[in-house]
């Protein structure tokens, strides 16, 4: 691609670096910008830099937050006492959207992955264990999606908590093996979540 200003292509190339877009979508946006008042395009960038520069990880849940603890944390309609484990906030979004869960969440930041060389240690895995550990916590709900990455996620998981005075259930499935909890419709994850079945029956399917 030529281009007549170094402003542009340097604007065009930083763009085409998102994912899913390539340097003539990322042309057409650069000149959708160009045609726009200027304000708009500095009202974007502000967005894309506070986003940046402020948005934290809860300090309990490693949800996204704008502040210390996030909002589910804190907030007193929630049962603390419950703590639905996903791999990322995605799923804390999408478990949102179904309203099916009055809990509290563990983000982990990822799964397992011996080949991709994620150990325990690279999650958020002893933080949620010395939470069960320390009381206070009377079921974890496994929401991982059920690939054999998620799978030897949860049963870690369960073999740390084992013993411990905590129940654990995993989601039911109605979502298909493989299947994203991103992509499951909200009445499916809902669902799946009010018939959570107990974990240890899990293994035994
Ligand atoms: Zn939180």
């Amino acid at each position: 691609m030529e281009f007549s200003s170094k402003l542009l292509e340097k604007a065009v190339g930083e763009v085409s670096q998102l994912p899913g877009i390539g340097k003539r979508t990322a042309l057409r946006l650069v000149l959708h910008l160009l045609r726009q008042p200027k304000e708009q395009t500095q009202t974007l960038t502000g967005a894309l830099s506070a986003m940046r520069n402020d948005l934290k990880f809860c300090e309990s849940c490693h949800n996204l937050s704008d502040v210390a603890i996030c909002e589910i944390c804190s907030s007193v309609h929630r049962d603390k006492e419950i703590i639905c484990v996903v791999e990322d906030i995605r799923d804390v979004m999408a478990i949102e959207n179904t309203a099916s869960h009055k809990g509290i969440y563990h983000v982990l930041g990822g799964k397992i992955s011996p080949i991709d060389g994620v150990g325990p240690h690279d999650l958020n895995i002893p933080s949620l264990v010395e939470k069960v550990k320390s009381g206070g916590v009377k079921e974890l709900i496994f929401a991982l999606s059920s690939t054999m990455e998620g799978d030897t996620t949860n049963f870690y998981i369960f073999r740390q908590i084992q013993g411990l005075d905590v129940k654990t259930s995993t989601i039911a499935r109605g979502i298909s093996v493989g299947d994203e909890l991103e992509y499951a419709d909200e009445i499916t994850l809902g669902r799946s979540i009010l018939n959570r079945i107990p974990f240890e029956a899990s293994l035994k399917q």
